[in-house]
């Protein structure tokens, strides 16, 4: 993806998964990875593309969508939960980077959900700060289960949509953006064992 791409969120979006399904045939591109474009890059960057996403080792948002060096914007936490540093940067990815599509990316097998789900059955809470992980996410899969989600995948899927909402909530200047058409919101799920990313939710993309 390179700065003259369109910044119609749809073909955005597009262009992201079209860059999974190389990566999840085993047949990546690896784009904007040389020096000319590390160079090119030095006094700025134009991603199109935030990606808000777990900390776990084995999801690396520019492998995984096979991009490159400024392609992508990306914040993460375990369990994509957030706080005001998440926020301060996501909102400097929408309005400072002015990136047409922000997504929230869970994922298959995610530890911090499947954490908050084993409290909920009857674990202890972690100690120390790992129980803000707990605390944020087991709202999401109390939400999903009310609406019939029984395993692992209802509830990662189910987070993501809900931080997505969480996001617009929280941040007046997001959704401003959003309902202005300025910037889309994708709530997807990446599944470890095939490699491809599932479109759970999308806001401000016309299908
Ligand atoms: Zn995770």
């Amino acid at each position: 993806m390179t700065a003259d791409t369109s910044h119609d969120p749809k073909e955005v979006w597009k262009a992201l998964l079209e860059g999974n399904a190389r990566f999840a045939a085993g047949k990546p591109q690896r784009p904007n990875q040389d020096i000319e474009r590390r160079q090119a890059l030095t006094h700025g960057q134009s991603p199109r593309v935030c990606v808000f996403t777990c900390g776990d080792s084995r999801v690396p948002a520019e492998i995984l969508f096979d991009q490159g060096l400024g392609d992508i914007f990306v914040v993460r936490t375990a369990g994509e939960v957030v706080d005001s540093g998440v926020m301060g940067s996501l909102e400097f990815a929408v309005l400072g980077l002015g990136v047409d599509v922000l997504v929230v990316l869970g994922h298959e097998n995610c530890g911090a959900v499947g954490a908050a789900r084993s409290v909920l059955d009857g674990a202890e809470v972690p100690t120390g700060h790992q129980r803000t992980l707990v605390e944020q996410i087991t709202p999401s899969i109390l939400e999903s289960r009310s609406f019939g989600g029984d395993d692992s995948a209802d509830y990662e899927r189910h987070h993501a949509a809900a931080v997505v909402n969480k996001i617009m909530q929280i941040s007046p200047a997001i959704k401003n953006a959003v309902d202005n058409g300025e910037v889309a919101l994708v709530a997807a799920r990446y599944r470890l064992s095939d490699g491809a990313v599932e479109t759970v939710k999308t806001i401000g993309i016309d299908e």
